[in-house]
């Protein structure tokens, strides 16, 4: 059980954007002040360097800023040359930007139901391939990756080419291979409640392919190459200097991000571990071949929606991703298949605060809060 702090805390919201700027105020204005006494807005050496740490990390040739992980994921089918109509196998279990990207790219998503871990699952996207199959689009949520081995050797086998939704998965592994670089590309979301975010929208692309990584800087600049000449019809979809700039100076410390994270997540598994009432994503070493990074601490409850109206009154912020529904549940988008475990997983899911302000006192205050719900 938790122990009692010296700290009094009476609320803990979900997300703490003052809190988290407050504790890097002066580095972020620095930024601001250096980047704007240069005029470097669009394209400039910021970028270049954010590009080149993020490639770094990952062990990858290219890494791409463009203006947020949804356009990643339409130049990324768009490079690797999605055909029009080509069926898509994505886990209903995820944002709807997922599934919207193969369509603005021309083809066609097709939903599958997630595995016991929440992710991608071997057999049902297995049981979905037909000969209008061309893709395998992985989510890698949470900041955990899935069991990729099965879902690589099937890709290889009907030769489908991955595209790696891991905009919520930067430094996360399995088998100590980083999400997103699993297949042709993966991507990534710097919205500003991700693991790595900046003060609005931006996204990356990396890929270890020379001319899937040309194509994406072409299309993310309109067109246009080194030399002004146009090559193809593109878009405007770059990484803003000064965003770039931004994340880079939190980039530099990644490691302490992810530590901090993988703390809460400790301190949560052993608040709360005991408790039949919930299930809690894996602790941060329960599994060898696991490194996640916890973008999100989403666990699943009995009694969800009263549990989150009892945490309210306590001060305490949850979230129901996505507005509480799978892809394939919006009825507009006209999927009209049923999936049970991910039905199942939306109708128990809850997300906890996890984020590096939150101190001790407060992560304890959430555990007790959550087993006084429960009686215990
Ligand atoms: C956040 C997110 C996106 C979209 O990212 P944007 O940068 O907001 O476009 C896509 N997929 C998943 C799984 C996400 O969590």
């Amino acid at each position: 059980m938790a122990t009692i702090s010296q700290e009094t805390v009476t609320s803990v919201p979900f997300f703490n954007y003052q809190k988290a700027f407050a504790d890097q105020e002066e580095a972020f204005v620095e930024i601001f002040r250096d980047v704007l006494n240069r005029g470097a807005f669009i394209m400039q050496k910021d970028l270049v360097e954010f590009e080149e740490r993020l490639a770094n990390y990952l062990g990858v040739k290219h890494a791409i800023g463009v203006a947020n992980a949804t356009d990643a994921l339409i130049l990324a089918w768009r490079a690797a040359g999605l055909p029009q109509g080509a069926e898509v196998i994505f886990p209903s279990h995820t944002m709807v930007a997922s599934p919207a990207s193969v369509v603005t790219a021309g083809g066609v998503p097709v939903p599958v139901d997630m595995g016991d871990d929440g992710l991608i699952d071997a057999d049902c996207v297995a049981a979905a391939i037909t000969d209008k199959t061309w893709g395998i689009m992985p989510v890698q949520l949470n900041g955990r990756t899935a069991n990729m081995d099965r879902i690589v050797d099937m890709a290889e086998k009907h030769n489908l080419t991955i595209i790696e939704d891991s905009a919520q998965g930067l430094g996360s592994k399995y088998k100590g291979q980083f999400a997103g670089t699993f297949g042709k590309a993966g991507v990534f979301s710097f919205y500003p409640a991700k693991i790595l975010g900046c003060m609005g929208d931006g996204g990356a692309v990396i890929t270890n392919d020379d001319e899937i990584a040309r194509i994406i800087k072409l299309y993310r600049d309109h067109g246009r190459n080194h030399d002004g000449d146009v090559e193809l019809w593109g878009l405007n979809s770059r990484l803003d200097n000064l965003q770039a700039a931004l994340l880079d100076v939190q980039f530099k410390d990644y490691q302490s991000i992810i530590d901090k994270r993988r703390s809460v997540a400790a301190q949560y598994q052993k608040g709360l571990g005991d408790l039949a009432e919930v299930t809690l994503p894996p602790a941060p070493d329960a599994h060898p071949d696991h490194y996640d990074t916890y973008q999100n601490y989403e666990i699943q409850a009995d009694k969800r929606d009263e549990l989150k109206t009892f945490l309210r009154a306590n001060g305490i912020g949850t979230l129901i991703q996505w507005g509480g529904k799978a892809v394939h549940q919006f009825p507009h988008l006209n999927f009209n298949v049923s999936l049970p475990r991910t039905e199942k997983f939306f109708d128990r899911c809850i997300m906890l605060p996890m984020n590096i302000t939150l101190s001790d006192a407060e992560v304890s205050y959430v555990i007790g809060k959550i087993r006084a719900f429960y009686g215990r």
